[in-house]
């Protein structure tokens, strides 16, 4: 074979099996979806394509997919960038993010997975209202807050107490707005009382906030559960796209 037939067998490899693990996984959320009652069609995958290049992220869009998670800012940033000739795709930041990277996801992110500070919510207010100035973006910057499972504030998320003032805040901001509810369980806790807990704060959340209705919830590991509990959204990186390449980060 030419290096180019080689390319080419290559991405059709690719592209068989991503389609073969894209078939699988809609058949899994489906399935969860019928064995709790719930509409299918009510759970959306969001692949999570971190650690991946954007022609993985090229060959699932042609299987119809539209929207992506990233958890590193320099990774999704070149990424976005590679695929800008795509605007129809919606990009979901879902990792840890430093506030002095708020202006730079505001241009490209519709939605941030893991607010959880008021100094957060307030330098992304800032960056979305810079880039909706600058014409970076036409909507404000759909937020979610992540919160905390088992209270540990080094492993992220809000905790319960600080939850209904950053609802408040992030509702109350010009260039934000508020879509629901983020987390992750502990790793070392049994998924479903964690979904299940996570549940009742959406509850709580929605009573003060109808409009926030998305519960990003369930990755490749515990999606059945977390879409018992309501997931509207589940983030699958590995059962997706095979196993990450071991980093540091
Ligand atoms: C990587 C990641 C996922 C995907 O996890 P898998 O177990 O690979 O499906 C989901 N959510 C967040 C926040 C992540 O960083």
């Amino acid at each position: 074979m030419t290096d180019s037939e080689t390319v080419v067998a290559q991405v059709d490899a690719r592209t068989a099996e991503l389609a073969g693990n894209l078939d699988v996984l809609l058949g899994r959320i489906d399935a969860a979806c019928r064995a709790v009652g719930r509409e299918p069609g009510s759970v959306r995958l969001l692949p999570v394509t971190k650690f991946f290049p954007a022609a993985d992220v090229a060959i699932l869009y042609g299987l119809g997919c539209r929207e992506f998670g990233e958890s590193r800012e320099q990774e999704a940033t070149a990424k976005v960038a590679e695929l800008g000739e795509r605007p129809d795709i919606r990009w979901h930041m879902i990792g840890r993010l430093q506030r002095n990277k708020a202006r730079v996801v505001a241009r490209w992110a519709h939605t941030v997975h893991s607010v959880d500070s008021e100094r957060l919510a307030t330098a992304l207010d800032k960056g979305a209202l810079a880039a909706l100035e600058a014409g970076e973006r036409i909507e404000p910057l759909r937020v979610l807050l992540q919160v905390s499972l088992d209270e540990d504030p080094e492993r992220g998320g809000a905790t319960t107490n600080d939850l209904d003032r950053l609802a408040d805040q992030v509702a109350a901001a010009k260039g934000l707005q508020l879509g629901g509810l983020m987390a992750i369980p502990p790793l070392d806790a049994e998924p479903h009382s964690a979904f299940a807990r996570l549940a009742t704060l959406h509850t709580r959340l929605l009573a003060g906030h109808p409009s926030a209705t998305e519960l990003s919830a369930g990755m490749s590991g515990d999606l059945e559960s977390a879409i018992e509990h309501g997931s509207t959204v589940v983030r699958v990186g590995t059962a997706l796209m095979g196993a990450r390449p071991i980093t540091s980060g």
